[in-house]
């Protein structure tokens, strides 16, 4: 569907002031938590924010002679998440381990995917303002688990341990360095994010920690890059370092600015960049070293031998193709065709999942995506916004506002009251056609009623008659006045055609 749309690529973050120009490089690890009930080798839940140490099975806790289960969920998920991504998926994969030991690792090694990821090659288009848009290439998905939580700062003498997230099913999401620049970085985190959430699996709150980012930053001069590009050859980037766990776009955006600056000073110092990983502080506005780049080899991957590979079939992937939703930019270009909005209103409209769903089934109702969009975007958000409240927790429901609008629509209500009206709704609830009926709200079309209020107000106003037929701008002051006087509800279109009638216009 979006084949023939033409995309500029924005041009690269170039960083002047510095004794000579320096492009940015930039590759994301992301780790998406899946959106599964239960964990990815053990049956326990995933619920955030129980009970520490609530959600623990044996084989989580590693206690001798459990062994792993997959669940067959989250791999499920991890598919829909390649498929979503225009990705390569592999129907067969494996499982190593990854060693390591950490207070919160009570296996002492993480079930990860390094040789044989379930997800292979893909893509995600991150716009960048219209009609602007990089295309930036996933190099592969796999599925691992999450580690536990090391609390220190509850105690000053002691530490914590909560192995409610170990075993949590992650999906590491890794891109090539095809991002050029901090806004691009975070706009990336954002598409795929929102994908993400349109697809279900994974729910993008990264508040709490659900989706967080290895951002990898490196710099070069101009056309090294390029020439990357042709060879696939890495030598031709600089060095790159890694900044851990992040799990805020500013941040991201912040880190990056920094790190490309130290960068740069360094080189043009006459040292080299060292490659290494990297904290960010908030606070401070830097990174810091935390430590040196660790090599697959430092983590003794092995093959896992508690499970055998994983073997899907082609079958199974297909059914869950049949049942993908549609994406984002599907959505998006949808809304323009079809629905004749603006490009602006489709992105907001479309922007997060929940507001795609409540304006599709407001549409449904009214039957008129346009005035559905302004009244979304206008009354609806404004409205929610003023009070702090999600879209999900709307006081009024799609079908309510549907009515809304359909009443303006067939003309029983004037675009005034129908604010009135939404107001009541919104505060008080009810159906809003008996509404506009019990309180009398509904506008007066009878032109005999109108023909009344308008030779009322021209024999109370001789002199504004006189001024109208000379400048017959001034009607509008008539049509104002009879308006006024039905407290709103006379229909101006038919006002207006009244007044012009009636003085002769
Ligand atoms: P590791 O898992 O050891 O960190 P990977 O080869 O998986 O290493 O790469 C991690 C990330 O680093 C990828 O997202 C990749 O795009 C990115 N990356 C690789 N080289 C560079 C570079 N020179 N500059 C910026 N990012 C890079
Ligand atoms: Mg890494």
């Amino acid at each position: 569907m979006l084949d023939h749309l033409e995309f500029k690529a924005p041009e690269p973050k170039v960083i002047a002031g510095a004794k000579s120009d320096w492009e940015l490089v930039i590759g994301l690890e992301v780790h998406a938590q899946v959106a599964s009930k239960a964990k990815l080798f053990s049956g326990a839940s995933t619920t955030f924010g129980a009970e520490p140490n609530s959600n623990v099975a044996f084989v989580d806790a590693a206690m001798p002679g459990m062994l792993p289960v997959i669940n067959e969920f989250c791999v499920a998920q991890a598919v829909r998440t390649g498929l979503g991504l225009k990705a390569e998926i592999n129907l067969t994969s494996a499982f190593d381990r990854k060693n390591y030991f950490y207070p919160d690792l009570p296996q002492g090694y993480q079930i990860s995917q390094l040789y044989h990821p379930i997800v292979g090659e893909g893509e995600i288009i991150v716009d960048m303002g219209p009609g602007v848009a990089r295309r930036v290439r996933i190099e592969r998905i796999h599925l691992e688990q999450d580690a536990g939580k090391s609390i220190h700062d509850m105690d000053p003498h002691m530490s914590f341990v909560d192995l409610n997230r170990t075993g949590v099913a992650l999906m590491e999401i890794v891109s090539r360095p095809d991002i050029r620049g901090p806004e691009e970085a975070a706009a990336y985190v954002g598409k795929l994010r929102q994908i993400l959430r349109y697809l279900g699996t994974c729910d993008g709150n990264m508040q709490n920690g659900n989706l967080r980012a290895d951002v990898n930053v490196s710099i070069c001069q101009p056309g090294a890059y390029e020439k990357y590009q042709e060879t696939g050859d890495f030598s031709h980037l600089g060095t790159r370092c890694e900044i851990k766990n992040m799990n805020s776009m500013r941040f991201i955006q912040q880190a990056i600015e920094y790190e490309a600056r130290r960068q740069i000073a360094i080189v043009e110092d006459g040292g080299e960049v060292v490659q290494e990983t990297r904290l960010y502080d908030p606070d401070k506005g830097e990174t810091r070293s935390m430590r040196s780049k660790e090599e697959a080899h430092d983590y003794r991957y092995f093959p896992c031998p508690d499970l055998l590979p994983l073997e899907i079939e082609q079958a199974w992937v297909d059914d869950i193709a049949a049942t993908m939703p549609e994406l984002p930019d599907e959505k998006k270009a949808r809304f323009v065709k079809e629905l004749g909005l603006s490009e602006y209103d489709a992105s907001v409209l479309t922007a997060e999942v929940e507001n795609a769903d409540y304006f599709e089934a407001v549409v449904a109702e009214a039957g008129d995506g346009k005035l559905a969009a302004n009244w979304v975007i206008n009354e609806l958000f404004g409205r929610l916004k003023k009070d702090d409240r999600a879209i999900t927790d709307s006081p009024v429901n799609p079908a309510q506002l549907g009515a809304i609008i359909k009443l303006i629509k067939s003309d029983k209500i004037s675009g005034k009251i129908g604010k009135d009206l939404f107001e009541i709704v919104y505060t008080e609830g009810g159906d809003p056609e008996k509404i506009v009926e019990e309180r009398g709200m509904i506008q007066v079309t009878d032109t005999g009623a109108i023909e009344a209020a308008v030779d009322e107000v021209i024999a109370a106003n001789p002199e504004q008659v006189e001024k109208a037929k000379a400048n017959p701008k001034l009607a509008g002051w008539f049509v104002g006045q009879v308006i006024k006087a039905s407290g709103g509800k006379a229909n101006p279109k038919a006002v207006n055609e009244i007044v012009a009638q009636k003085l002769g216009l």
